[in-house]
């Protein structure tokens, strides 16, 4: 891979393919591209680096290959188990989920309100954590589904999928969890969490944009979002990205060997870069709680400075960070999750989220901690007023 002139410290948004996620693709394209439903040895040879790549994404979340639906995306994944839980539970018309989501599961909710669904958006606290007896308090005898991610996108901080997932067990609830962020950065064990439905998405662990993960546990109730052919036993029409799925699973494989990396090197990269902000930059402060938290993630407010003007002198500065989420930066509002978290309007639009990965280095992070303070100082005196 060619040398970057940049600093990436926006891997929450997106990452770059794997030299060797790559490799395991081309073939895909250029000899074994025939199509995995064709009957004939030629597809069939397709089918059978697809069924492969099930396994090891299998492998990745401790499930069965059978559990397992490839989608297009993180975003499908998520739009397919809310409304699968909906279609399949037809006498219920109430879905839980939280106020701090991904827009995935957010916009995808207040959609469902106009078709008269009912949403509970549950608050979160000050530090961004969830109330659980707030939560088993929400669930009703007509809830269909408790969709709540386990990660944050924008703060890191995790959810306590284990224990919600047993709530949802003792009320008879289906329970799926936004697992995008939490892939190569935490042990995924579905059996162990007891969900119904994960969603994962391949380019936020070093796998292309376009292919995402929906695994749907044995003799759970599904119902197919995107209808079509038989592909992935019935549960999702569309022929398989099988480069892309492949892709994945070559990438599900990388993240497992580098998941200790990401928990000592990267978190101390993580925590040496906060460290140094909060020493060297007064008015900083950080958003969400310290821990449990992903072990790469920073998301910080910057008193008396708006994150726009902050990025603009950062891009130029050649480092990429983000207001928040990708999703919403571009647009002046305020992050919803920091404004869910309670964070006055000014704090709210002054906060930078840093999400370090495997390739960022000590003299990546020494220059952002050499050109952050002048930047703040500067930001701060062309204020007006
Ligand atoms: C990126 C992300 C998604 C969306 O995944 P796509 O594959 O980009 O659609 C969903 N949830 C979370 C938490 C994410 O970070």
């Amino acid at each position: 891979m060619s040398k970057r002139s940049f600093c990436y410290f926006d891997n929450n948004a997106t990452t770059p393919v794997a030299a060797e996620v790559l490799e395991a693709m081309l073939p895909c394209y250029t000899e074994h591209w025939g199509n995995p439903s064709s009957a004939y040895r030629f597809g069939r040879e397709a089918a059978r680096r697809l069924e492969d790549a099930r396994g090891r994404m299998a492998a990745f979340i401790n499930a069965e290959p059978r559990e397992l639906v490839f989608t297009s995306c993180g975003t499908e994944s998520n739009n397919t188990a809310i409304q699968s839980a909906l279609s399949t539970h037809p006498a219920r018309h109430h879905v839980v989920t939280t106020a701090v989501e991904h827009s995935a599961t957010l916009k995808y909710c207040r959609q469902l309100q106009q078709r008269g669904i009912e949403v509970t958006f549950l608050p979160v606290e000050e530090d961004g954590t969830l109330d659980l007896h707030r939560l088993e308090r929400s669930i009703r005898p007509d809830t269909a589904v408790v969709s709540v991610m386990w990660a944050n996108n924008e703060t890191g901080v995790l959810f306590p999928v284990e224990e919600i997932a047993a709530i949802c067990r003792s009320k008879s609830v289906s329970c799926h969890t936004d697992a995008v962020q939490v892939a190569g950065k935490l042990p995924m064990d579905v059996k162990g969490l007891g969900v119904d439905m994960l969603s994962l998405s391949a380019h936020k662990f070093h796998a292309p944009k376009g292919v995402g993960l929906l695994y749907v546990r044995s003799h759970s109730r599904f119902q197919p979002h995107i209808i079509g052919g038989q592909q992935e036993r019935g549960r999702r029409g569309g022929t398989e990205n099988v480069a892309g799925i492949v892709g994945m699973a070559r990438a599900a494989e990388l993240a497992s060997a580098h998941l200790t990396e990401e928990n000592t090197r990267v978190r101390a990269l993580r925590d040496r870069m906060e460290r140094g902000i909060f020493k060297a930059i007064p008015g900083a402060a950080r958003n969400g709680a310290r821990e449990p938290r992903l072990p790469n993630t920073a998301n910080i407010s910057f008193e008396g400075v708006d994150a726009e003007g902050m990025l603009m002198a950062l891009d130029q500065a050649g480092i990429c960070a983000s207001g928040g989420s990708a999703c919403t930066s571009g647009s002046v509002e305020p992050s919803h999750v920091l404004v869910a978290m309670g964070l006055r309007p000014e704090r709210a639009s002054g906060c930078v989220r840093f999400s370090l990965g495997r390739a960022n280095t000590e003299a990546e992070v020494d220059c952002l901690l050499e050109v952050l303070p002048g930047i703040v100082k500067r930001l701060r005196e062309s204020r007006p007023g």
